[in-house]
Order: structure tokens, then sequence, then C-alpha cells
């Protein structure tokens, strides 16, 4: 039985990240950027005005009220033919280029027409500059505007756009197999025959895979025949990045999965001294020994917790990130924490963290937890580590780890 610490070097080191391809900025949400980003374009590319009004000469209307004659429209998308002589304004529009001459923009509201149509009276006085957004005041040419090992995030990609670039080098997205073994699993909704359980972790695994911006194959139930599942294995081994088999792993299992994986791969057999999940293995499957497996236990919640604690890091190292692990925030544990056992394993407990009237972040944990009970760890967002003959009082703190966040926040 090893420490979780070792456990994490022996997967985590033995993987490393793919090579960088072309990604189109649309398929690239949630990469990493694997260049830096040199602006060639000024942003904004010109002069233009920020609200809807009249361009006008700052010296004409230092006194207001003052009326001047309007010489036309500009709109955004044209380009300004002539010139804001003095005693003139123009009309112009939000993202309009500012005519020569105007130096300032004075808004619509402050404006009335004039004594006829073709004027305007400006109501209030503006200062130089007003209502200008002036080239390049956001990113100028040569500007170094994003570096590699940024995590593309929506607002980066807006900025990708806004720069003019389609596609950028990054780390891709891994495609991750998903194999369920287990004669007892059952997946296609009749009616269980004695002894039989319903398969769940392939659904499980699958979406956390797609939240951990991965693309999920999900193989289904592989039988348990040598033929079947090392066929299985090794077309997921040459089909995808990385392969996840769950169930097969523990101590004194007659799945063949083990038998196989050892066949077909180079493999690492833990067992670690953590609850749940103590058994899991990684290897490195496929005639060249190429393609990362993780073998995750069967049980639901053992399953997903060594997703999160080892699968999901290393994955995420595969596609270039430097920070693999969840953050952690610091909480108040209303009614402690306890462990689920008193052996000598560090528990993970589940947890459903929120923010209290208090502003700060409380835990409780999400119900039962044993490693089978998954409607009791459903609803958990958090792991809060308890170590061996440790527990936390009631209102005592802890770090929680954020297994996820729904989208509303905490
Ligand atoms: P194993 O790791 O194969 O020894 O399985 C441990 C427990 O998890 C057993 O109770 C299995 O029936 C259950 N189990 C294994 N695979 C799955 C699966 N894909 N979905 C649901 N339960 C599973
Ligand atoms: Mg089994």
């Amino acid at each position: 039985v090893i420490p979780l610490e070792e456990a994490k070097e022996r997967v985590w080191g033995r993987v490393s990240a793919l090579a960088p391809v072309k990604v189109p900025i649309r398929e690239a949400l949630g990469c990493v950027l694997a260049e830096d980003i040199i602006a060639t374009e000024a942003i904004p590319p010109f002069d233009n005005t920020s609200v809807d009004g009249y361009a006008v000469r700052f010296a004409d209307v230092e006194e207001s009220p003052s009326e001047l004659k309007v010489v036309g429209e500009l709109r955004a998308g044209a380009w300004p033919e002539v010139a804001v002589g003095p005693g003139e304004a123009m009309r112009i529009m939000t993202g309009a280029p500012m005519p020569a001459g105007a130096d300032a923009v004075v808004m619509v509201e402050d404006t009335e027409i004039g004594s006829d149509a073709a004027t305007v009276r400006i109501l209030r006085a503006v200062s130089k500059g007003e209502s200008i957004r002036p080239v390049g005041d956001d990113v100028s040419p040569g500007d170094l505007v994003l570096v590699a090992g940024t995590v593309l995030g929506p607002a980066y990609l807006g900025l990708l756009a806004e720069l003019g670039r389609i596609e950028v080098s990054a780390y891709r997205r891994l495609r991750v197999a998903v194999i369920s073994t287990g004669d007892e699993l059952v997946d296609d909704g009749r009616a269980l025959a004695p002894g039989q359980i319903r398969e769940s972790n392939g659904e499980l695994i699958c979406s956390l895979l797609s939240m951990a911006n991965c693309e999920p194959v999900n193989y289904g139930i592989v039988a348990d025949e040598e033929d079947v599942l090392g066929a299985a294995l090794l077309r997921a081994a040459s089909d995808c990045d990385a392969v996840i088999t769950s169930g097969g792993v523990s101590m004194g299992d007659y799945d063949l999965v083990k038998v196989l994986l050892d066949r077909l791969g180079e493999m690492d057999w833990m067992q670690i001294a953590i609850r749940p999940a103590k058994p899991f293995a990684f290897g490195l499957l496929g005639p060249d020994r190429a393609t990362p497996v993780f073998g995750l236990p069967g049980n639901p919640v053992s399953s997903m917790v060594s997703f999160e604690l080892l699968a999901r890091p290393a994955l995420l190292k595969m596609m270039g990130h430097s920070a693999i692990e969840r953050p952690k925030l610091r909480a108040i544990a209303d009614k402690g924490v306890r462990r689920n056992r008193s052996d000598d394993r560090v528990n993970f407990v589940r947890v459903v963290a929120t923010t209290g009237s208090d502003g700060r972040v409380h835990v409780a944990t999400s119900g039962a937890q044993g490693s089978h009970q998954l409607a009791a760890s459903a609803a958990a967002n958090g792991l809060v580590r308890v170590d061996v003959s440790s527990e936390v009082e009631p209102g005592g703190e802890v770090d929680v780890i954020l297994i996820g966040v729904p989208p509303g926040g905490l």
C-alpha cells in the first residue's frame, strides 16, 4: 500500500504533453495555447466614436450652448469622405471612424435640433478627445498579447478573433476510450436477471471526461471474453489518445481485464492508502507501449474519486496544462467532518460546498460515504481530505478540493 503522493508521481510522471497542432479557434475552448501571440494589427484599428452623437471641433463647443452646421453622417463601417471644418459638426454612430478635423464627440442626448434642420444645437461643453476611442488603445502591433501556456477561455478566443487569428498552435482535446468490464453489468434498460446490476461508470466517466475538455469515446460494456476484450483494448489504444477501464483492478478479482492489460501493456498495479479508491492501475498500452491506460476501480464513487485525484490531472498534463490539480478553498465545516472508518487510509469525504450568508464557503458531507453509494455522492462538488487519526470538529476549518462548480457558482 503506497501513499497518494507516490501514486501521483507514478502516474503523472509517466505521461507527457502531446505535440501541439493547429487548432481552429472555434474548436479551441479550454485548450492550452502552444505559441506566443504577438499582435500584427492595432485594436481598435482606427480612431472611432464610443457614442451616437455629433463629431465636433472642441474649440467650437467650449462655450455652450452653441449651434453647428451638420455636414454629413457617418455610420459604423463607413469611411469619412469630408472633414469637419470650423462651425461644423457631423452626425456619427457608435463605432464609426472619426472624420478629419473633429476632435471630440457630443452624445446625441446632449444635443437638440437647431434653428433649422441642417443645424444642431450643442447643449453641453465637451472636453478635447471626449468619447473618442483612439487607435490601438487596447492593443498595438508588436504587443505580446497572449503567452504560450494560456488556457483559452471565452474572452481569449474573442481576443484572438479580434486579432484576425482563425487558428492557433494549441494542444488538442484528447480522445479517451472508456471501457466497462464485468459479467454482472447491464446497460440496455432490460429487466435485471438475478445477480445483475446496471452499468453506470460509462456515463459517469464520459461526463467527467467531457468536463475535463476531453472527447470521450464510450466503448460500453465489453464482454469478459479473451478475444473480445483483447481486441477492444487494442483498438482503443490505437484509435484513442488514452484508455480508461473501470472494474477488475482490485485484489482477488478474476476479471479478465487484469490478465489482458498485463499481456497487452506495461502495467503498474497500485494499492493506495486512500478511501475510497484504494486499487488503481496505470500503464502504457499497445504494441509500442504508447497509449496511457488508467484502470479505475469498479465501484462508482471510487471510479469518480480516482478519476479526480489521478486520471484527470494526468490527462490535463497530456493536454499541455501546467496547473493540473483542482483548486482548493478554505471552508468551514459547520457539523465537522468525520472519517468514514478508523483505518490507516486517508479519507476523501464527499461534501457539498456553498457560500454562507457570512460570505464564507461552508461544507457539509453529501451523505453516506460508501464507495457504492453514488446517490449519496451525486450532489457533491467538493472533496475534503481527512488524514489518518484526525477529524474535523464542528465549526472547524478545512481545505475543500473543488471537483465541480455549478454554473451559478458555489
Ligand atoms: P470491481 O472493481 O470489478 O471489483 O467492481 C467493484 C464493484 O463495482 C462491484 O460491485 C461491481 O459490480 C461494481 N462495478 C464494476 N463496474 C461497474 C460499472 N461499470 N458500473 C457500475 N458498477 C460497477
Ligand atoms: Mg468486476
